[in-house]
């Protein structure tokens, strides 16, 4: 058993692509390098931790190329994707994390875990897909691939269409228990990219992977669950969860009990594609034992894990 403190960090899509920055691979290490200072930070205050991170923009100009490639390079299932992106986005984390580590004389070893995640295939959510993916089409086109692709369709509020992929809940992080070796001889990992790859078990007790995205939130709650970690962090764009958020009403959240913010979901101040899953995560993990989350931006990080900044949710 490690004596020290465990905390998962998940990185939110912002923390390596910006909207405003031309998307190239240079940027996105020199991104993944900035996003890592709360990490080092934690490191170095003797954290075992894991790392995970979200893979939207990046899942995106994977269809992009698929798109583009049609006719002359194989179409790839989502799950490979996935995969792909946690292998890539895992090595950019690993190297430039090992390579700071090492200038500031932690010793620590760094390594990435492509993840799969167990869902469950009767899931409703399977039935129901929500999760924009990829590019905009128009209605036409978009009329077509549901016939030829079996694609679902949804319209994307004024801005086009776009294909919509389940987002079904993870259930259990497969090696699990490898990660939790690791993390607690004090290797940092980085594990559940993307929300990791959904597999269910099929009727002969396999794995099978299917086309669908696991929110990188609620993954990194399970996985920080498994591992018995003491704090979640969820990073992102904005410094503090909002009630009220984008009104003139709106005020920010610093320490919410999960009975609180079980009320606070309820009243419908978190929406879906954003917060909500946040949220969510953050309540799933405090009633399966979790000692506190914080969800904060990723320049607060070490201090929010410390309890000095973000907003923090922590048991009754
Ligand atoms: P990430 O890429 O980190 O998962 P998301 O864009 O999915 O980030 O979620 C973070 C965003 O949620 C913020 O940038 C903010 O615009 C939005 N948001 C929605 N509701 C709230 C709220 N109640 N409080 C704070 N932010 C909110
Ligand atoms: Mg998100």
């Amino acid at each position: 058993m490690s004596k020290h403190k465990k905390a998962v960090v998940a990185l939110g899509g912002n923390a390596i692509t910006r909207p405003d920055q031309e998307d190239t691979i240079a940027n996105q290490f020199a991104n993944t390098r900035k996003s890592l200072d709360g990490i080092v930070e934690l490191a170095r205050d003797g954290f075992d931790l894991v790392i995970t991170h979200g893979n939207g923009p990046q899942v995106g100009n994977a269809l992009l190329r698929i798109e583009l490639a049609r006719g002359k390079a194989p179409i790839l299932p989502l799950g490979v994707l996935v995969a792909d992106t946690e292998g890539g986005m895992g090595y950019m984390i690993e190297q430039s994390l090992q390579n700071r580590l090492r200038k500031e004389n932690i010793n620590r070893p760094v390594v990435t875990i492509i993840t799969q995640v167990l869902v469950d295939r009767n899931d409703p959510a399977i039935e129901n897909p929500t999760k924009y993916i990829g590019q905009f089409y128009t209605e036409e086109e978009a009329k077509e691939f549901e016939k030829t692709r079996r694609w679902r369709m949804k319209q994307d509020a004024d801005r086009g269409w776009r294909r919509v992929v389940a987002s079904p809940k993870p259930l259990e992080t497969i090696n699990a228990q490898i990660i939790k070796k690791l993390v607690d001889e004090g290797t940092i990992v980085i594990a559940a990219g993307g929300g990791g790859i959904p597999v269910y078990i099929d009727e002969k007790g396999n794995y099978e992977g299917f086309d669908a995205v696991i929110d990188k939130d609620r993954a990194s709650a399970v996985l920080a669950t498994e591992i018995g970690a003491d704090v979640l962090a969820i990073l992102t764009s904005v410094k503090k969860v909002a009630v009220h958020y984008g009104t003139p009403q709106q005020y920010d959240l610093d320490e919410v009990t999960v009975t609180e913010m079980r009320k606070l979901f309820a009243e419908g101040h978190f929406p879906p594609g954003s917060m909500g899953p946040k949220v969510e995560s953050a309540i799933q993990f405090i009633e399966n034992g979790g000692k506190m989350v914080t969800i904060c931006s990723l320049e607060d990080a070490q201090m929010a894990v410390h309890g000095k900044a973000g907003t923090r949710i922590i048991p009754d």
